[in-house]
């Protein structure tokens, strides 16, 4: 829906106003599924970016985003025209432990917005202030996730991962203490297909309130699955789509070397879309047990984990179902059991899918030559991206020489490489591959002296970052010191929460 510009006359002053055009149905759910209030307000926010392409899309005025009045809403300081700012609840199991209290605390939903093609998203800011559901914390962000969440979600999207969006990031001229100490604070403003995540349905489980998990299932299928009401059980299709729609977002995941590190269950979106940037990071050098959250550990969330822990969170989606798939509890159990079947099957057809169209593999190729891809490159500690790209390149014409120096061995290369060519079909692959293989990724060393950088006031890095990795597979001459691995000074072992 377009953005309305309304000139209004007030009662002896003449302001022009610019409003977004808000259609609030989660707002419609009933009270005991959100807390109501307005954001914090902060003194000198300072606009950092606006996702100028995104504002179009969803015909939101990219000159009144960057109006003193757009970043008054993109601060927290001012809910425009049609808002209804809520902190939304959720429980969740975090790191295996069942939390039923969660919930917004540190983010705010302004409203729902539906773009030109009619797909209906939630504008949320996160880090603008405590909520009811703030517990110990204190509601706010420090600067860093604001510009790592920018960095990486628009990345990913360009990489053609369904993610959340970011429509901008604000300085709030304000510090937040955090363990390191005192640091600047910003706000974020995402966009999601909906912020409805397994942990949401977790919470009226744990309160028992079926009712409200049937209205919240109910309005899940209409908002996001609603070929489900046809079905003879929507709830057991309900648990189906969200399935496929995890297995074929971890896959992906999995085919860029992206590592999530907080797959809690209040951190996987129904909507199947990636969701909660924290600690999460993309590998340099490839091992499957790789994990880079400081939180994480039993690397619990580790690169390879991660289907089976998709797995196990779905079965906690799938549970607080079970009262509404059949009044008959062996029933449901069957119900829920054949649902969630699906997501191996589609996951390993997505996952194989996925590294036989990296490696230029046709489907005569046999299966086991992609592990032993990855073993190589485990073994080998060789980095994931830069292996791809440059067998890419073979297969466009280019000779092995490129691919041969990331190898320490070279009869261990010459081995698998002799073994890939027999099996491979490079030359009508050529054109896939380029498409699955991207080029560029937001590599952790370069985010983390984006987030220094923007510490000091400087944004140079960050707005680089963002513009280079709008196109990850396009060869970007201007980029092409972003291919690069981190030197061993730059290597980041370790990120960090969100809090
Ligand atoms: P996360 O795992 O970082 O997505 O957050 C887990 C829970 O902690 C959610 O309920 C967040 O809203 C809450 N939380 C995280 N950081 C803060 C903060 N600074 N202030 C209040 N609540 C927070
Ligand atoms: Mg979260």
């Amino acid at each position: 829906m377009d953005a309305v510009i309304g000139y209004l006359l007030h009662a002896n002053l003449l302001t022009v106003k610019v409003s977004i055009n808000f259609d609030n149905t989660y707002a419609r759910l009933p009270e005991r599924f959100y807390a109501r209030l307005a954001p914090a307000s902060l003194r000198v926010p300072k606009l950092i970016r606006v996702n100028r392409g995104l504002a179009e899309s969803l015909s939101i005025s990219r000159d009144w985003l960057e109006s003193e009045e757009g970043v008054a809403m993109l601060s927290g300081n001012q809910a425009p025209e049609g808002a209804e700012p809520i902190a939304q609840a959720y429980a969740g199991h975090q790191f295996g432990g069942f939390v039923p209290q969660l919930g917004d605390g540190r983010a705010l939903l302004l409203g729902e917005i539906v773009d030109t093609k009619g797909d209906r998203f939630d504008l949320q800011l996160k880090g603008s202030g405590r909520t009811p559901f703030s517990r110990q914390g204190d509601g706010k962000s420090a600067l860093g996730p604001v510009i790592r969440e920018y960095i990486v979600s628009e990345a990913m999207a360009a990489l053609g991962v369904p993610t959340t969006r970011a429509l901008a990031a604000v300085a709030s001229g304000e510090n937040v203490l955090r363990a390191e100490g005192s640091l600047p604070g910003g706000v974020f403003t995402r966009i999601a297909a909906s912020h409805i995540r397994v942990g949401t349905f977790q919470y009226y489980y744990a309160r028992n309130d079926l009712e409200g998990t049937r209205l919240l299932a109910d309005y899940v299928i209409a908002r996001h699955y609603p070929e489900a009401a046809d079905s003879s059980n929507p709830y057991s299709a309900l648990i189906g789509s969200v399935a496929k729609a995890q297995a074929d977002l971890i896959a992906q995941w999995m085919s860029l070397g992206f590592i999530h590190g907080v797959m809690n269950t209040d951190n996987m979106a129904v909507s199947g879309e990636t969701i909660d940037y924290g600690p999460c990071a993309f590998m340099d050098a490839f091992h499957p047990q790789c994990v880079f959250s400081s939180i994480d550990r039993g690397a619990r969330y580790a690169w390879g984990n991660q289907p089976d822990i998709g797995l196990w969170n779905l079965t906690r989606f799938a549970e607080t179902l079970l009262p509404l798939l059949s009044e008959n509890t062996k029933e449901a159990k069957s119900l829920a059991e054949s649902a969630l079947s699906q997501f191996s099957d589609r996951f390993a057809d997505q996952y194989i899918g996925g590294f036989r169209t990296k490696l230029g593999l046709p489907s005569s190729a046999p299966v086991t030559l992609i592990q032993d891809s990855l073993d190589l490159l485990a073994s080998e500690k060789i980095d994931f991206t830069l292996f791809f790209r440059r067998l890419t390149q073979v297969a466009g014409g280019d000779s092995h020489q490129d691919l041969s120096v990331l190898f320490p061995e070279e009869e261990v290369f010459e081995k698998w490489f002799s073994n890939w060519r027999k099996e491979a079909d490079p030359g009508n692959r050529y054109s896939e591959m380029r498409l699955a293989n991207p080029i560029l990724i937001p590599r952790n060393h370069r985010i983390e002296q984006a987030i220094q950088a923007a510490y000091r006031g400087d944004y140079s890095l960050f707005h680089r970052l963002v513009d280079a990795l709008a196109n990850p597979f396009d060869e970007q001459t201007e980029y092409e010191d972003l291919e690069s691995p981190p030197l061993p000074e730059e290597v980041v072992h370790e990120t960090f929460c969100g809090t």
